[in-house]
C-alpha cells in the first residue's frame, strides 16, 4: 500500500503536472470507485494537492476537493493509457487526463468540501504524522499509552499516520528494535532512536520516489527506486546488511513482518 513517501511524491508530481488545468469531464467505470456526482467538479480548475497521512486531496476552485485513497492497488497516473483495471478517467483541457486504475478496488475517490477537508470522517481520524506535526514528545507519550506490538502501533493510522509496512519494517530494523515489543516497554532512549529511524526511512523513500516493488507507480509513470535499498522489508533469508545473520520472516497482525533476529532483540 503506498505510505507517506509514495503519496508525497504522488503529491508533488500532481502539484507539478496539474495545477492549473480545467476538469473539463469525469468518466466513472466503477461507481464504487467515484461515488459522488461528477457535475461537482465539472469545469472547475486545479488549485493546489495536498496529503494527509495516506489520502492526498486535490483542490479545484470552486469549493471543492477530491479526497484520494489508494489503498492497496491504487494508481493515479497523469495521461497514462486506460486499462482494464481503469476505474476512473478525469478529462482535463488540452487532451491531457488523470486516470485512476485500481486493482482490487478498495481504494476511492470522493468530492467534499474544500473546507471540510479535515473534518471529514477519514481525515479526522487520522493521528499526528512524521515529518509534520509529530513531535518526539508527543510520540513518545503515544508509546507510553499501550502495549501493543510496537510494529502495530506505528502502522496504526488513528495513533500515527503515514507509516505503513514498508517503512515500519525498515525503520524497526534501523533501530534495532524487535517488532513484537510491547510499546510502553521502548525506554527513552530507544524510543529516541526509533524516532529518528522513522524520519530516516521516510525522508529516504521520499528521495527515491517511493517503493514499487508492487503496484505504486509515480504519475508520470515511472517506478520508485525505494525497493533497491529496501534495510530488511522482503529480504527474508537473505544476509542482515548490518550483522549478516539471516533475516526472518513473520506475520504479525497479518502483516509480513521481517527481521534479524540477532541486532533487534
Ligand atoms: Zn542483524
Amino acid at each position: 500500500m503506498p505510505e507517506l513517501p509514495e503519496v508525497e511524491t504522488i503529491k508533488l508530481q500532481l502539484e507539478k503536472f496539474l495545477k492549473g488545468k480545467k476538469i473539463i469531464g469525469v468518466e466513472i467505470k466503477t461507481p464504487k470507485s467515484f461515488p459522488n456526482d461528477p457535475k461537482l467538479i465539472m469545469g472547475a480548475k486545479i488549485t493546489g494537492v495536498r496529503r494527509f497521512g495516506k489520502v492526498s486531496a486535490i483542490d479545484l476552485d470552486n469549493g471543492y476537493s477530491l479526497l484520494i485513497h489508494l489503498k492497496l492497488t491504487g494508481q493515479l497516473l497523469v495521461n497514462g493509457v486506460i486499462g482494464p483495471h481503469t476505474r476512473v478517467i478525469i478529462n482535463l483541457e488540452k487532451g491531457q487526463r488523470l486516470i485512476f486504475n485500481d486493482l482490487r478496488i478498495f481504494g476511492w475517490i470522493r468530492v467534499v468540501d474544500s473546507g471540510q477537508v479535515t473534518a471529514d470522517s477519514y481525515i479526522k481520524k487520522l493521528g499526528p504524522e512524521f515529518l509534520k506535526d509529530l513531535t518526539l514528545d508527543r510520540f513518545k507519550n503515544i508509546l507510553s499509552k499501550t502495549a501493543r506490538p510496537i510494529k502495530i502501533v506505528l502502522m496504526d493510522q488513528e495513533k500515527i499516520s503515514g507509516v505503513g509496512n514498508i517503512y515500519a519494517n525498515d525503520a524497526l530494523w534501523l533501530a534495532r528494535v524487535d517488532p513484537r515489543k510491547p510499546s510502553r516497554q521502548l525506554d527513552d532512549k530507544t524510543s529516541g532512536q526509533l524516532y529518528e529511524a522513522v524520519l530516516e526511512v521516510l525522508k529516504k523513500g521520499i528521495r527515491y520516489g517511493g517503493a514499487s516493488d508492487q503496484h505504486y507507480l509515480k504519475p508520470d509513470g515511472t517506478k520508485g527506486k525505494y525497493q533497491d535499498h529496501f534495510l530488511v522489508y522482503g529480504r527474508e533469508k537473505m544476509p542482515c546488511l548490518r550483522c549478516g545473520a539471516k533475516i526472518e520472516k513473520f506475520f504479525l497482525a497479518s502483516r509480513g513482518t521481517y527481521w534479524c533476529p540477532r541486532c533487534q532483540s
